[in-house]
């Protein structure tokens, strides 16, 4: 959110054309027509990119008189922030990701003119203030000001308890930095989810592709491709906005479509490859069980209908159950009927494991018969859990953006090896083939 000096501009009176709403702190769609022929015109220049490192740290923050405190970045933070858990090493700890996860970013998808203008708002240093009333109207949470000397200052309304996340932090030092392509009133207009606001606002976008990339995959996924550039593209409102070289914003993109193009991949891989392992038993554990008998013993109890899969039909037996012979899925979501099987399967064979318990004894079923086809049944659940956990892509991305790729990784393969099955055939090729593709592609957040 922006606020405080840019009420300023909104005294300019600005002369209304057509029906487009315009804002006030935006130029007039006549000068928006120049402005863009301006824009291209220097798109055809090859635009150097700036690398202006961050400042280097201090090895320690300190108090300061007023109460406040002085970040080893050099941020000053107001001593009404420290309420509730909010400490100094709770504010070191949100800085630090956040110059991990920006730095990170613009080696992988953000511009390294942004970056740079990010790190040149480190060298300026900000102001943090907890002040009530500051960000009235507001949806995120904090905002950001520059006084009349031009020192940047950011605001987080007491209320909400905490100093914010890093991606709200890096939303307002993108503010400071420049970044924005929207006017203010456009930028803080009510009523609009962060999804809709990264779809052409670059604050909301940058924030999304570095903090919160499962928003822009989603998008893409549903087959949105263009989510990648589209707020990149709108020129049509802040005269002084970050401008792009057509090579940054397909770095941009390329980046998503890479990844993209890699959990297709690996997802078509266990459809085609891993799925059908999960089925599979006898050299590995646990044993078949005896299918044949038992669905000899329920024909004979007129159970027919409930008649259990064979080795031999086993593979065709779960397509039907999953309607997963119905179609590969579609080019952007190759995983659905993957994880449409995987779901469904767990109420199928919990069904047939309640009618398999009431033949027992007088149903001419025997226990151990049931135990073995429970068995059975168990592992195959838990093959499902780790395809259903594999094909959980948002939880995936998230995870590894947080941090958690490796204990991810360690907790699907600890499912895998549970109850007996670490010498599956599957768990085998789980670990063999997908664990390192998965690892590898979490590292794209890190
Ligand atoms: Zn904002």
């Amino acid at each position: 959110m922006r606020g405080g000096g840019w009420a300023l501009l909104a005294l300019v009176l600005v002369p209304a054309f057509g029906t487009e709403p315009v804002w006030a702190d935006c130029p007039p769609p006549a000068a928006e027509i120049a402005e863009g022929a301006m824009a291209l015109a220097a798109q055809a220049l090859s635009v150097v990119e700036p690398d202006v490192p961050p400042p280097a740290p201090s090895p320690a923050g300190r108090r300061t008189p007023n109460g406040g405190y002085r970040t080893r970045h050099g941020f000053a933070i107001a001593p009404g922030c420290f309420t509730g858990g909010t400490t100094p090493e709770s504010i070191e700890s949100t800085i630090t990701t956040l110059l991990n996860r920006a730095s990170s970013c613009a080696r992988t998808r953000l511009p390294g003119y942004t970056h740079a203008l990010f790190n040149g708002v480190l060298h300026d240093g900000a102001t943090i203030t907890c002040r009530s009333g500051e960000c009235a109207g507001e949806t995120t949470g904090a905002c950001y000001f520059q006084d009349a000397a031009g020192r940047h200052r950011v605001n987080f309304p007491p209320a909400r308890g905490h100093l914010g996340t890093s991606g709200t932090w890096f939303h307002e030092l993108l503010h400071a930095a420049g970044a924005d392509n929207q006017c203010v009133n456009r930028h803080n207009a009510t009523g609009l989810s962060f999804d809709a606001r990264a779809q052409d606002d670059e604050v909301y976008f940058w924030e999304a592709a570095c903090f919160q990339p499962e928003v822009i995959l989603a998008a893409m996924r549903a087959g949105d491709r263009a989510i990648c550039s589209r707020a990149l593209h709108n020129h049509s409102s802040r005269p002084n906005r970050v401008r792009h070289h057509l090579e940054s914003i397909k770095r941009t993109c390329r980046f998503f479509l890479n990844y993209l193009t890699d959990e297709s991949a690996l997802i078509t891989d266990a459809r085609e490859r891993l799925y059908p392992e999960v089925f599979s038993c006898g050299a590995g554990t646990p044993a078949c069980p005896p299918l044949d008998s038992l669905n000899t013993a329920l024909v004979a109890a007129g159970e027919a209908s409930r008649a259990l899969p064979t080795p031999t039909t086993l593979a065709a037996w779960a397509n039907e159950q999953c309607h997963l012979s119905a179609g590969s899925g579609s080019a952007e979501q190759p995983w659905s009927p993957l994880y449409t099987c995987m779901t469904r399967l767990e109420s199928h064979l919990e069904e047939r494991l309640q009618g398999l318990r009431t033949k027992v004894g007088d149903g001419g079923l025997t226990e151990a018969q049931v135990s073995a086809y429970e068995r059975y049944f168990r592992s195959i659940l838990r093959g499902s859990k780790v395809l259903a956990d594999l094909t959980d892509l948002d939880r995936i991305v998230r995870r590894a953006g947080s941090g958690a790729a490796s204990s991810h990784i360690t907790e699907l393969i600890t499912e895998c090896r549970a109850e007996g099955g670490a010498g599956s055939a599957f768990c085998q090729r789980f670990e063999t083939d997908t664990v390192p593709r998965l690892a590898g592609l979490m590292a794209r957040w890190q």
